[in-house]
């Protein structure tokens, strides 16, 4: 078995000779742990009825989650395991299908989803992501290794394809799939009206899902106001004007008082991590509207609320909530389709949200540490191989 350290060229790791391959790993449980260890390459015979795909990795995004996971607030490592394999963000190349696979073939790029099936109707119709199981199995985050290391190997039922013309931008198909889940899932919704047309949208946060969030809603056609917590410059202020939006500081100008003027928002997508300006934002939400909540909140924030008046709102309104995690492989498809387009109507815009590449699995440190530091960061990513 080959020694992988500093006088070991990577080269060796990737050969096809190797058996062995480098992982960036957490020990879930025990704060800030990220280490590198060592896996045995996958093999697609590792996927049964030969539907294995080996697919060299490329690239992989980090966010909140891998942070939360660091720090042991979140995530468990797979049965049989002391350690879980950190990353859900990733993009790579097929270097290998199984015989029974014939929607991919080697050189295709892909991104594979996240979670994988758990015992309900849910996931027996490929739907994991409205599993109603307590456990759940996300790559990366709970029960099962995830993609930063160098090869990983999953069912084709799970790996999607994106087009070439994507390739540099790709990184950014996972989270911008949370994106388009909530709001296939606010359309779906919004059936209930027979006919809806939304004309104006307001996203809530400015961070990786808040931008992504107003992309795919411009690229729908609709006006859209970006709100962000703070004023600092770090607002991203020239990334929502490139596409068409506006952006407004919550400190400026509260959600309900700007909802007379900007809206009424027929839409609300919710993406800062901080619950309450949920309760602000059902307050601003227009009559018949929808709003999408996707922050993952682990605090325990506690607010008073004018009650009454969110629920006579809501009651007299016809207006809905609702909560949104996790894609399937549907919403990754969306995804690829609207990043298609946004390099059509924004060319480079998806590129200028890659602000801090990271080179090499190596550099995992150097990676956690730019995910806690970089104030400036949208997204912070691994560069694990040249493409
Ligand atoms: C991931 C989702 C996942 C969620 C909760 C997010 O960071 O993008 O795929 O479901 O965390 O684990
Ligand atoms: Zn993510």
């Amino acid at each position: 078995m080959p020694v992988m350290n500093e006088e070991v060229p990577a080269i060796v790791a990737s050969s096809p000779a190797a058996t062995t391959m480098k992982a960036v790993a957490v020990i879930p449980g025990k704060a800030d742990s990220v280490h590198l260890t060592q896996l045995p390459r996958p093999r697609i015979g590792d996927v049964p009825r030969g539907r294995g795909v080996l697919v060299k990795v490329l690239r992989v995004g980090v966010d909140g989650t891998d942070r939360e996971i660091n720090a042991a607030e979140y995530g468990a490592a797979p049965d049989g395991y002391g350690f879980l394999v950190i990353g859900h963000e990733g993009f790579g190349q097929v270097i290998e299908v199984g015989p029974e696979v014939t929607e991919l073939a080697a050189g295709d790029y892909v991104v594979a989803t996240v979670r994988r099936p758990g015992s309900t109707l849910y996931d027996a119709i490929g739907t994991s992501d409205m599993t109603t199981d307590d456990t759940y199995y996300e790559r990366g985050i709970n029960l099962r290794h995830g993609y930063l290391t160098e090869y990983y190997v999953d069912d084709a039922e799970f790996v999607v394809k994106v087009a070439p013309g994507l390739k540099e931008v790709a990184v950014l198909l996972e989270p911008l799939t949370v994106v388009e889940k909530g709001i296939a899932q606010a359309y779906e919704i919004q059936r209930r009206l027979r006919v809806w047309k939304p004309r104006r949208a307001a996203v809530v946060g400015a961070g990786t899902i808040g931008l992504l969030a107003a992309l795919a809603l411009r690229l729908r056609g609709l006006d859209v106001t970006v709100f962000a917590l703070t004023r600092k410059p770090y607002l991203n202020a020239d990334l929502i004007e490139a596409i068409g939006a506006r952006y407004l500081s919550t400190l400026d100008v509260p959600l309900e008082q700007a909802a007379p003027e900007y809206g009424p928002f027929d839409i609300i997508f919710e993406a800062t991590g901080f619950a309450p300006i949920v309760f602000e934002a059902m307050q601003a939400l227009g009559k018949n509207g929808v709003l999408v909540l996707s922050s993952v909140t682990g605090a325990d924030h506690r607010i008073e609320v004018p009650a009454d008046r969110i629920n006579l709102g809501f009651v007299l309104g016809n207006k809905v909530m609702v909560g949104t995690v996790n894609a399937n492989r549907e919403y990754f498809e969306i995804g690829v389709t609207d990043m298609a387009h946004a390099e059509a109507q924004f060319p480079g815009w998806l590129s200028r949200l890659l602000t801090h590449p990271v080179n090499g699995l190596d550099s995992y440190r150097e990676l956690m540490e730019t995910l806690t530091t970089a104030r400036t960061a949208i997204k912070v990513f691994c560069e694990v191989a040249p493409f």
